[in-house]
C-alpha cells in the first residue's frame, strides 16, 4: 500500500466534520457599490435569519456538533446569532472581519483584522477563538505567521491532504484541517446576478451524490470528510433536506467520528493521533 494509513483515536475508522461559514453580508459590504443592492444584502441576511436556525434544528435532531466560522462583521451586526450558536455548544472560529482576501492585504492590515475579529467573538461568547478559516481559503505565509502570533492553534483552509497535518508558521507549527472545493456548497449553489457569481444552480440531489460518493470512498480508506457549507446556501429548505439525507447516510456506517475541528485539535494536542508536517 502506497498511501500512508491514518490512525484515528479510540477505534474510530474515519472522521466527519460538518462545518459552516457564516459569511452573510460581510463579503458583499466591502464594495461600496453593493451597499445599495438590498437584494444582494438580503441573500446574506437570509443565512442569518433562516439558514442558521434551520441548521441548528437539523444538528440537534441528529445529536451532532458542527463548527461555525464567523466573520467579525457578521457577529457585530447579529450578536444574538452568535450567542444562539454558542449556547447550542457548537464551537466558533474566526473567518476574517469583512471576509477579506488575505493575499490582498499587508501585514498591519491582517494583524488588525485578526485581533479585531477575535475580540468581537470573545466579547459575545466569553470564549477566545483558537480556530481559523481563511475567507475564500486564501492563506499566505504572512497569514501563517500572524495566526501563530495571535494564538490560533489550528487552521482549516489548505487542501494538501485528506487527513489532518501540520504546517510550519515560521516560529512554530499549526494543525491544518484541510478542506476541498469538492466538499463545498459554494460551487454547487452560489448564484448572484450582480455582482456576477456562479452560473448554474445545481439540484440538491447532485450535491448529495457527489458528497456521498466522496464520503463512501474516504470511509473505505479510513480518512476524513470535511464538509464546508454556508447558511445562506445550504440553509434553503430543499438543501437542508439533502443534508439530512447525507448525515443519515453517514450514520449508517460503523465507527464514524462525528467531530468538530475543535475536537480534532484537542485530540491532536492530547496526542490521540499524530500528523505529518508539510510546508502547505
Ligand atoms: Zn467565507
Amino acid at each position: 500500500m502506497h498511501l500512508k494509513p491514518f490512525s484515528w483515536p479510540s477505534g474510530y475508522r474515519a472522521a466527519v466534520c460538518i462545518t459552516f461559514d457564516v459569511d452573510a453580508e460581510s463579503g458583499w459590504i466591502q464594495e461600496s457599490a453593493n451597499h445599495k443592492r438590498l437584494s444582494l444584502m438580503s441573500t446574506g441576511a437570509f443565512g442569518r435569519r433562516a439558514g442558521v436556525p434551520r441548521i441548528l434544528d437539523l444538528l440537534s435532531r441528529h445529536g451532532i456538533k458542527s463548527q461555525f466560522f464567523v466573520p467579525g462583521y457578521t457577529a457585530e451586526i447579529d450578536p444574538k446569532l452568535v450567542e444562539m450558536i454558542h449556547r447550542e455548544g457548537h464551537p466558533i472560529g474566526c473567518h476574517g472581519y469583512l471576509h477579506e482576501r488575505t493575499d490582498t492585504i499587508n501585514y498591519e492590515e491582517e494583524d488588525t483584522i485578526l485581533a479585531k475579529s477575535k475580540a468581537v467573538l470573545k466579547d459575545i461568547t466569553g470564549v477566545t477563538p483558537i480556530g481559523y478559516r481563511a475567507p475564500l481559503w486564501e492563506v499566505t505565509p504572512q497569514t501563517l505567521e500572524l495566526l501563530d502570533k495571535h494564538g490560533f492553534k489550528y487552521d482549516s483552509s489548505l487542501m494538501g491532504l485528506d487527513v489532518p497535518y501540520t504546517v510550519p508558521t515560521g516560529c512554530g507549527s499549526l494543525l491544518e484541517l484541510p478542506v476541498t472545493w469538492l466538499l463545498d456548497d459554494w460551487e454547487q449553489f452560489a448564484y448572484s446576478a450582480q455582482p456576477q457569481v456562479g452560473g448554474v444552480i445545481e439540484e440538491p440531489d447532485k450535491a448529495l451524490r457527489m458528497w456521498q460518493a466522496e464520503f463512501d470512498a474516504l470511509y473505505a480508506e479510513g480518512r476524513y470528510f470535511m464538509l464546508t457549507m454556508h447558511p445562506e446556501l445550504t440553509g434553503r429548505a430543499s438543501r437542508i433536506a439533502m443534508l439530512d439525507k447525507l448525515v443519515s447516510h453517514i450514520k449508517q456506517h460503523d465507527d464514524v467520528w462525528f467531530c468538530t475541528p475543535q475536537d480534532l485539535y484537542v485530540a491532536w494536542a492530547e496526542k490521540q493521533f499524530i500528523t505529518d508536517e508539510f510546508p502547505y
